[in-house]
């Protein structure tokens, strides 16, 4: 080959790749020149996106490929070497600034004569921005497609009916609750109107009327629906339509939901019906009916309630009603009605209310805790009966009791103390024979004097007249007396006393005394001769507890309670033939109950019966 000839030819080659390079460099940020095995990149001009290499270096992948991408730049290198055309791989690289960037490369070889590669000339561009685009978008895409799975969890988990309007009044979206209540599939329900989705005429023009409203106002809209159901029958909703806005705030469509309220009305109604039944009733009757919330205010009375006081409602309301109680009454029925309350436990109480005539009326009460639907207290609802002429009765009763155990307790007296005489006079004259008859006759006017003081005592402790002498004293010094007093009068059982630590208490001592010789005496009364009965006195959570055990004939369960009430004695066979006239445990009662103690009886029946007061003790 001519010497010219191959110099024009070279000049030629390295005019046209200079003005490739021109070319390439000016249209791309990276070129670069590699070894036909591109092992040893020879020059780079990275722009200001890569590092330039100022001499040839052959760690240029370590240098400039981001390590995950390396294996797939040499893969592509292999293939370009080994088919001898163009590279182009889109890849990461190590940015000049040291942060991480794309890149998109392509090198084409560069051949000798004999078509062997003897370059390689590469360029690159930087699609970092494009690449973070395209990554944004796929994040967005991510959020939007997990906030959809959210909402759709939540449309079709609820059994509200939940649906988007479109401002043609077509669906764009129902819930499957919605689908469901249609008995439809999304594609044959969404893109229609109301009435192809099975509604009334007038029921589709509503919410279009109403579409139409919140377009023009972008105000939401609050309704109540009732119509027939298919399968439900009549059923009550209650719906709320929003306006949703596009981002220049103009109505774009309108998004319902839907709430089926039927059974909420039906509970309602059933209320308000009870609720009416029950005015009814109490306004109607002669009774008096209050009652009073979970706070014990009282919040309702009836027309008797005001009839009577002559007040009207508002004036008894919450604790009103406590102003119109007898000053005697008031402190003590307040208390019995706090504490039923607070123990959510029935009451029974009698107490003296002023008339609108400015006369006390006995009222006879019995409350009884209230619960709401869910079982939680409500409060307390009250009947009474006035019972002012059965208490003027039985004033009277008493009264006349009292009178004659007076009038008999005197011609009782001076005959005791002739009979005493009498007995002493046949004693000493040797006359055991009308002596042991003075004798007899003296053991019954005793119990004649026993029956006559307990009317006595009755008497006074109604009209008031009981005093409670307190005083300090030791119960195991009480029980000892008691004890020696017992065994002295007794004959027929086996008494025993367990042993009594002291206990101090401050209470009335003879008036505890005659308690427990009430039990005792009743002890003997209720079983047979010979059996045995038991006295115990201890400390028991901090008070002190006395109780007396037989093996007599008990009492029924439900006796129990009521063995205190006044003149209460069990009906039964056995009681027949045993006197009495059932005061002796009311007394024991009220002596109690004044020392702020407890008392009460457990019993099987056949087996016998325990008697128990407590007192509290002082140190
Ligand atoms: P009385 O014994 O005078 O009838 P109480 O008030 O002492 O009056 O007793 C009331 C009723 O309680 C008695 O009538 C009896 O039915 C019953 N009772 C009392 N103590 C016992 C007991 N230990 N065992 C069985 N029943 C008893």
């Amino acid at each position: 080959m001519p010497h010219d000839k191959g110099h024009a030819a070279a000049d030629q080659l390295t005019q046209s790749e200079e003005r490739y390079r021109a070319l390439v460099t000016a249209t791309s940020d990276v070129v670069y020149r590699m070894s036909p095995d591109w092992k040893v990149m020879s020059q780079l001009d990275g722009g200001s996106f890569l590092l330039d290499t100022g001499e040839p270096i052959d760690n240029w992948v370590e240098k400039y490929i981001h390590p995950e991408d390396q294996q797939k730049v040499y893969e592509a290198i292999e293939i370009a070497i080994r088919t001898k055309t163009i590279f182009a791989l889109e890849h990461r690289v190590l940015r000049a600034d040291g942060t991480l960037g794309w890149t998109f490369s392509r090198a084409v070889p560069l051949f000798n004569e004999q078509g062997e590669i003897i370059e390689w000339f590469g360029a690159a561009n930087d699609v970092s921005a494009r690449k973070q685009t395209e990554q944004d978008l796929q994040d967005a895409k991510d959020a939007a497609e997990h906030q959809k799975r959210t909402y759709e969890t939540i449309t079709s988990s609820t059994p509200d009916l939940i649906y988007v309007f479109a401002l043609d009044y077509t669906f764009s979206y129902a819930n499957e609750a919605l689908l469901a209540m249609w008995g439809k599939t999304w594609d044959t329900a969404i893109g229609k109107r109301l009435i192809e989705n099975g509604y009334e005429q007038w029921h589709a023009d509503m919410h279009e009327r109403e579409i139409d409203q919140i377009v023009a106002t972008k105000q939401s809209i609050r309704g109540e629906v009732a119509f027939p159901h298919a399968v439900l029958g009549r059923r009550v909703y209650d719906y709320i339509l929003n306006p949703v806005l596009n981002a220049q705030g103009e109505v774009e469509a309108v998004a319902g939901t839907t709430r089926d309220i039927s059974d909420i009305r039906a509970a309602e109604n059933t209320l308000a019906e009870s609720e009416a039944r029950f005015r009814m009733m109490a306004e109607a009757t002669n009774i008096y009916i209050a009652t009073s919330d979970e706070s014990s205010n009282a919040t309702y009375f009836n027309q008797s309630w005001t009839k009577l006081t002559g007040r009207p409602q508002k004036d008894l309301l919450a604790y009103g009603w406590v102003d119109l109680l007898h000053p005697d009454d008031q402190e003590r029925h307040v208390k019995v009605y706090e504490k039923a309350f607070k123990a959510h436990k029935p009451l029974h109480d009698a107490f003296r209310v002023l008339n609108s005539e400015g006369e006390y009326r006995w009222l006879l009460i019995d409350g009884f805790p209230r619960n709401y639907m869910d079982g939680s207290f409500a409060g307390f609802i009250s009947a009474g009966i006035d019972i002012t002429e059965l208490k003027e009765d039985e004033q009277r009763k008493n009264d006349f009791i009292s009178m004659v155990s007076h009038e008999l307790k005197t011609p009782l007296t001076s005959a005791l103390s002739y009979v005493q005489v009498s007995k002493k006079r046949a004693t000493e004259a040797n006359d055991t024979v009308t002596a042991g008859m003075l004798e007899r006759t003296e053991k019954q006017l005793g119990k004649m004097t026993r029956i006559i003081n307990g009317f006595l005592n009755v008497s006074r402790l109604e009209s008031g007249k009981i005093q409670i002498d307190a005083q300090r004293f030791d119960m195991a010094e009480l029980m000892e007396e008691v004890k020696e007093e017992a065994l002295i009068s007794n004959t027929g059982h086996q008494i025993k006393f367990g042993y009594t630590k002291s206990i101090w208490v401050n209470a009335d001592r003879e008036k505890i005394a005659q308690v427990i010789q009430n039990f005792i005496s009743n002890a003997v009364k209720y079983s047979r001769p010979n059996s045995t009965i038991q006295v115990r006195c201890k400390l028991v959570d901090g008070k002190a507890q006395v109780c007396t055990s037989d093996e007599g004939i008990g009492i029924n369960h439900e006796d129990l309670p009521k063995l205190f009430e006044r003149f209460y004695r069990v009906k039964d066979s056995e009681m027949r033939n045993i006197s009495g006239f059932g005061i002796g445990l009311y007394l024991c009662n009220e002596i109690i109950k004044r020392h702020d103690g407890d008392i009460w009886a457990e019993s099987t029946v056949g087996e016998g019966s325990t008697f128990y007061f407590t007192l509290p003790t002082v140190e």
